[in-house]
């Protein structure tokens, strides 16, 4: 069978990008290993924090408002909200290079960003405690994406629009010949003229058939939802939150329609390989993220349940989208190490971008495959 485009991996970022290439009247189908959205990569568990001022760098601004205005589109294209603003709370030492760049990115590009002690937090969200050194930067348009549900909008707008979306096919083998792609899983063989991989956690073990070997490094995260008081942490009345301790960084979600504080760990974390199994959610994880909760959120209550996920980590924790070095029919889009979801709408149009013009118009040379 004959494509315009082929997308290997439906997640966050493939189902986006199948999306804008149906859209632009390519021919695109979409392969994925299971069938999305699914909770074996790193797309699963609900919500994903948006914010805009942004702690790594304000070098990502523009990409982000670019994905804000793309979630917006989305909404008003599926009818779906798939954005709660609840604004999103940044704690850290003054110091703390995360705090101090939501700061410069507010000021660059005029986003409205709070500064706040320790004592204006604790005042008003009662269900903080803080030493005095830290302090809060507070965005207010900034919140939470319904993360499979995003997909889910963009995979029936991509099918809308004509693509072909087979799940449960994983890709075994990409031979690439006088730039013709062929793709074969384990009874099928498909070819097109483009391909775009967005394999996640995978993604190195495809891109060893391209003979490119990419620093990707998969890591175990785990997260967990806790009973919690509704007046206090719900989220008409809490925002969601990234911590950096000396412990380490914590991120998490008010109670979203009663459903409990959902907790995670954004560093550390074991590196795996993604075909083996992940070790379930045990005790030392809960271990962990209590003694966050008992210094920070006290009044926070017993654990419901706790999950596994991945992230896939590049060096510098930025994320590659880019041309393959040698294939310019090839894109590539991996390595978003933990902060990757909330670009996803963005990383899909500039996939879509790449395969067909061979650029995209906001600059994202910082993403380089050749930086390595
Ligand atoms: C616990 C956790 C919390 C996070 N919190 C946030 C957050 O608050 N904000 C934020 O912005 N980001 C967050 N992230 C990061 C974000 O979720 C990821 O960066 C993003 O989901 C990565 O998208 P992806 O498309 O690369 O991977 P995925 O969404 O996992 O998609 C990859 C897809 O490729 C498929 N695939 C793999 N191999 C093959 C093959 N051989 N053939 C066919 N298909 C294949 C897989 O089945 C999968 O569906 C978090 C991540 C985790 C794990």
């Amino acid at each position: 069978m004959n494509y315009d485009v082929i997308v290997i991996g439906a997640g966050s970022m493939g189902m986006a990008a199948g999306y804008f290439l149906a859209k632009s009247g390519k021919k695109t189908l979409l392969l994925d290993s299971f069938s999305p959205p699914h909770d074996k990569g790193s797309h699963h568990g609900e919500t994903r924090i948006i914010r805009y001022a942004y702690g790594e760098g304000e070098e990502y601004v523009p990409f982000v408002l670019r994905a804000k205005e793309l979630w917006a589109e989305l909404e008003q294209l599926s009818g779906k909200q798939l954005f709660m603003p609840t604004g999103v709370l940044n704690v850290g030492v003054k110091q703390s290079d995360f705090i101090q760049n939501t700061i410069k990115s507010s000021e660059k590009y005029s986003l409205p960003l709070e500064v706040l002690n320790a004592k204006e937090i604790q005042k008003r969200w009662q269900g903080i405690t803080l030493s005095d050194d830290y302090i809060g930067s507070f965005e207010p348009t900034s919140g939470v994406l319904k993360c499979e549900e995003c997909i889910n909008a963009y995979q029936e707008l991509a099918e809308q629009h004509g693509a072909t979306i087979l799940s449960n096919r994983r890709v075994k083998e990409i031979n690439i010949q006088n730039d013709k792609v062929t793709i074969k899983t384990s009874n099928q063989t498909f070819n097109a003229n483009s391909l775009v991989i967005s394999a996640g956690a995978w993604t190195k073990d495809l891109l060893k058939m391209l003979d490119l070997d990419a620093p990707l490094t998969p890591v175990r995260k785990t997260f967990a939802w806790y009973e919690a008081n509704e007046q206090m942490y719900s989220q008409n009345h809490f925002p969601a939150f990234a911590f950096e301790t000396p412990q380490g960084i914590y991120y998490g979600f008010p109670s979203i329609d009663g459903v409990g504080l959902k907790l995670g760990r954004h560093d550390g974390g074991e590196t795996v390989h993604p075909v083996m199994p992940l070790f379930p959610y045990g005790e030392s994880d809960d271990k962990d993220l209590r003694q966050f909760l008992t210094q920070f959120m006290p009044n926070v209550e017993k654990l419901k349940y706790g999950k596994t996920c991945m992230y896939t980590l590049t060096p510098d924790e930025k994320f590659i989208i880019d041309l393959h070095p040698r294939y310019t029919n090839v894109a590539i889009a991996a390595g978003f190490s933990g902060h990757g979801f909330k670009f996803s709408s963005a990383v899909g149009q500039a996939l879509s971008n790449l395969i067909l013009t061979g650029k995209n118009d906001i600059d994202i040379s910082q993403f380089s495959f050749r930086r390595f």
